[in-house]
């Protein structure tokens, strides 16, 4: 048996039925922005891995600082003691974050980075001993899997079976282009009828929503009006953290700054999973106190892992460098030109961008679900081409590694074209 055939026998994979899905390709190597399975067969990864490799596969620098750290200090527990990583990158996280940033927890993915940011806004209210149980989200936001973030998910068919189960959440219409207004009252109108304790949202873009995108003023609007009623913000930059919007973080779109952040993806540029959430004094503060009980009792195993923090530190550096900032500008550019070369395409009902994210629409009859056929269909395709990327019901997106090369990229545009012939 190869690898594909004991995958099957052996795994259980991520949202995927496995009654309808054959033999899944077998990765066993990595370089740039190229991955090849055990047959040999090239890939060129359009989608950064599921959003976390802006940097490329097995990038040496990032390799070479896990090396390092993991021969002198690989792990040791954060319940009472800290490492020396984990304070470097905190400090310089601290510089690139919005100012209002003070405090850095350590966890593990993006769905408990979420998940210690909601538990954090609701003991907050809980240690004033002021009554806050509801959380305000976007319709079809995603924020992961676990309980809470799946409540404040929007994505139907993902929280459909929990139902009952989960937190108050009160959903408000995503502020796209003529939606603006019915945004802001739903959210004036969640905040005046409920006891809301925060807002949650991923700033400018929804990534699983199909890269649905959001101008930053209508955000700014949104999030004064939270401020103004002491609704906390808690910005989701799982997604668009780290240079993919075109900045550090979408939120330096903004002239507001979240009371919260959440970070992972690329954090440690695709290499070792961790997450991070950012807190402002003041929450901090609330859990301030004499008495032991009101801490945010919140923890995981692997806490502000020193490998994982040695590996983000590299990747920082990377982010910053004249080279890689040079790489998303060429990227957007690059998108920008394959835009104004297929907007007009009869099969194409809109596109858009931001940064490096690529999005477009297919002009379909019906309306696509989710995982449906047409879905399945520029899935294989695109597989079949030596592409990997994700399409969510009739949206196709581009967010490659920062490092892909113009002949890759090109190469993406071409099965994207091709992709329109065979819907
Ligand atoms: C992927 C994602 C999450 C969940 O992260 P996991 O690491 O998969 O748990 C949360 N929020 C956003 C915006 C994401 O894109």
């Amino acid at each position: 048996m190869n690898l594909s055939e004991k995958d099957q026998l052996y795994h259980w994979h991520p949202y995927t039925q496995h009654k309808t899905t054959g033999l899944l390709p077998a990765i066993v190597k990595g370089e740039g922005a190229l991955l090849w399975d055990e047959t040999g067969k090239e890939y060129i990864d359009a989608i950064a891995s599921w959003w976390v490799n802006p940097f490329g596969h097995c990038n040496r620098v990032i390799a070479d600082a896990i090396y390092e750290q993991l021969t002198t200090l690989e792990h040791v527990l954060f319940g009472g003691f800290t490492n020396k990583p984990a304070v470097l990158l905190s400090e310089q996280l601290l510089q690139i974050l919005p100012s209002n940033q003070k405090k850095i927890f350590f966890s593990d993915n993006g769905s408990t980075a979420v998940e210690v940011a909601l538990k954090a806004a609701l003991q907050y209210f809980y240690n004033k001993g002021e009554k806050r149980t509801k959380i305000i989200a976007f319709e079809n936001a995603f924020h992961g899997d676990t309980f809470g973030a799946m409540a404040s998910s929007g994505i139907s068919f993902f929280t459909e079976a929990f139902q009952g189960s989960l937190i108050d959440v009160i959903r408000i219409p995503v502020p796209t282009l003529g939606n603006e207004t019915r945004s802001k009252e739903a959210l004036q109108n969640a905040i005046q009828s409920d006891a809301c304790a925060a807002f949650i949202f991923e700033p400018l873009v929804q990534g699983a929503a199909g890269m649905v995108m959001y101008a930053p003023e209508i955000l700014d609007d949104l999030l004064s009006i939270c401020k103004e009623n002491n609704v906390f913000t808690i910005a989701d930059e799982v997604m668009t953290g780290f240079g993919k919007t075109g900045k550090t973080f979408a939120c330096d779109y903004l002239v507001q700054q979240p009371d919260m952040m959440c970070l992972s993806k690329a954090l440690t540029g695709g290499t070792i999973p961790m997450a991070i959430t950012t807190f402002t004094q003041e929450i901090f503060n609330g859990f301030y106190d004499d008495d032991t009980n009101k801490a945010l009792f919140h923890g995981h195993t692997f806490t502000a892992n020193p490998t994982g923090c040695a590996a983000a530190l590299a990747s920082l550096k990377l982010l910053q460098s004249d080279e890689m900032q040079a790489n998303i500008e060429r990227i957007h550019q690059r998108h920008v030109r394959f835009q104004s070369k297929i907007k007009n395409h009869s099969k194409v009902k809109t596109t858009r961008i931001l940064g490096v994210i690529f999005a477009l629409e297919i002009q379909t009859e019906n309306q696509e679900s989710y995982y449906g056929t047409l879905r399945n269909k520029l899935y294989n395709f695109f597989i079949e081409n030596g592409i990997i990327m994700r399409p969510v019901g009739n949206i196709i997106y581009i967010l490659p590694p920062y490092v892909m090369t113009d002949n890759q990229l090109e190469k993406v545009y071409q099965v994207v074209e091709n992709a329109l012939e065979i819907v």
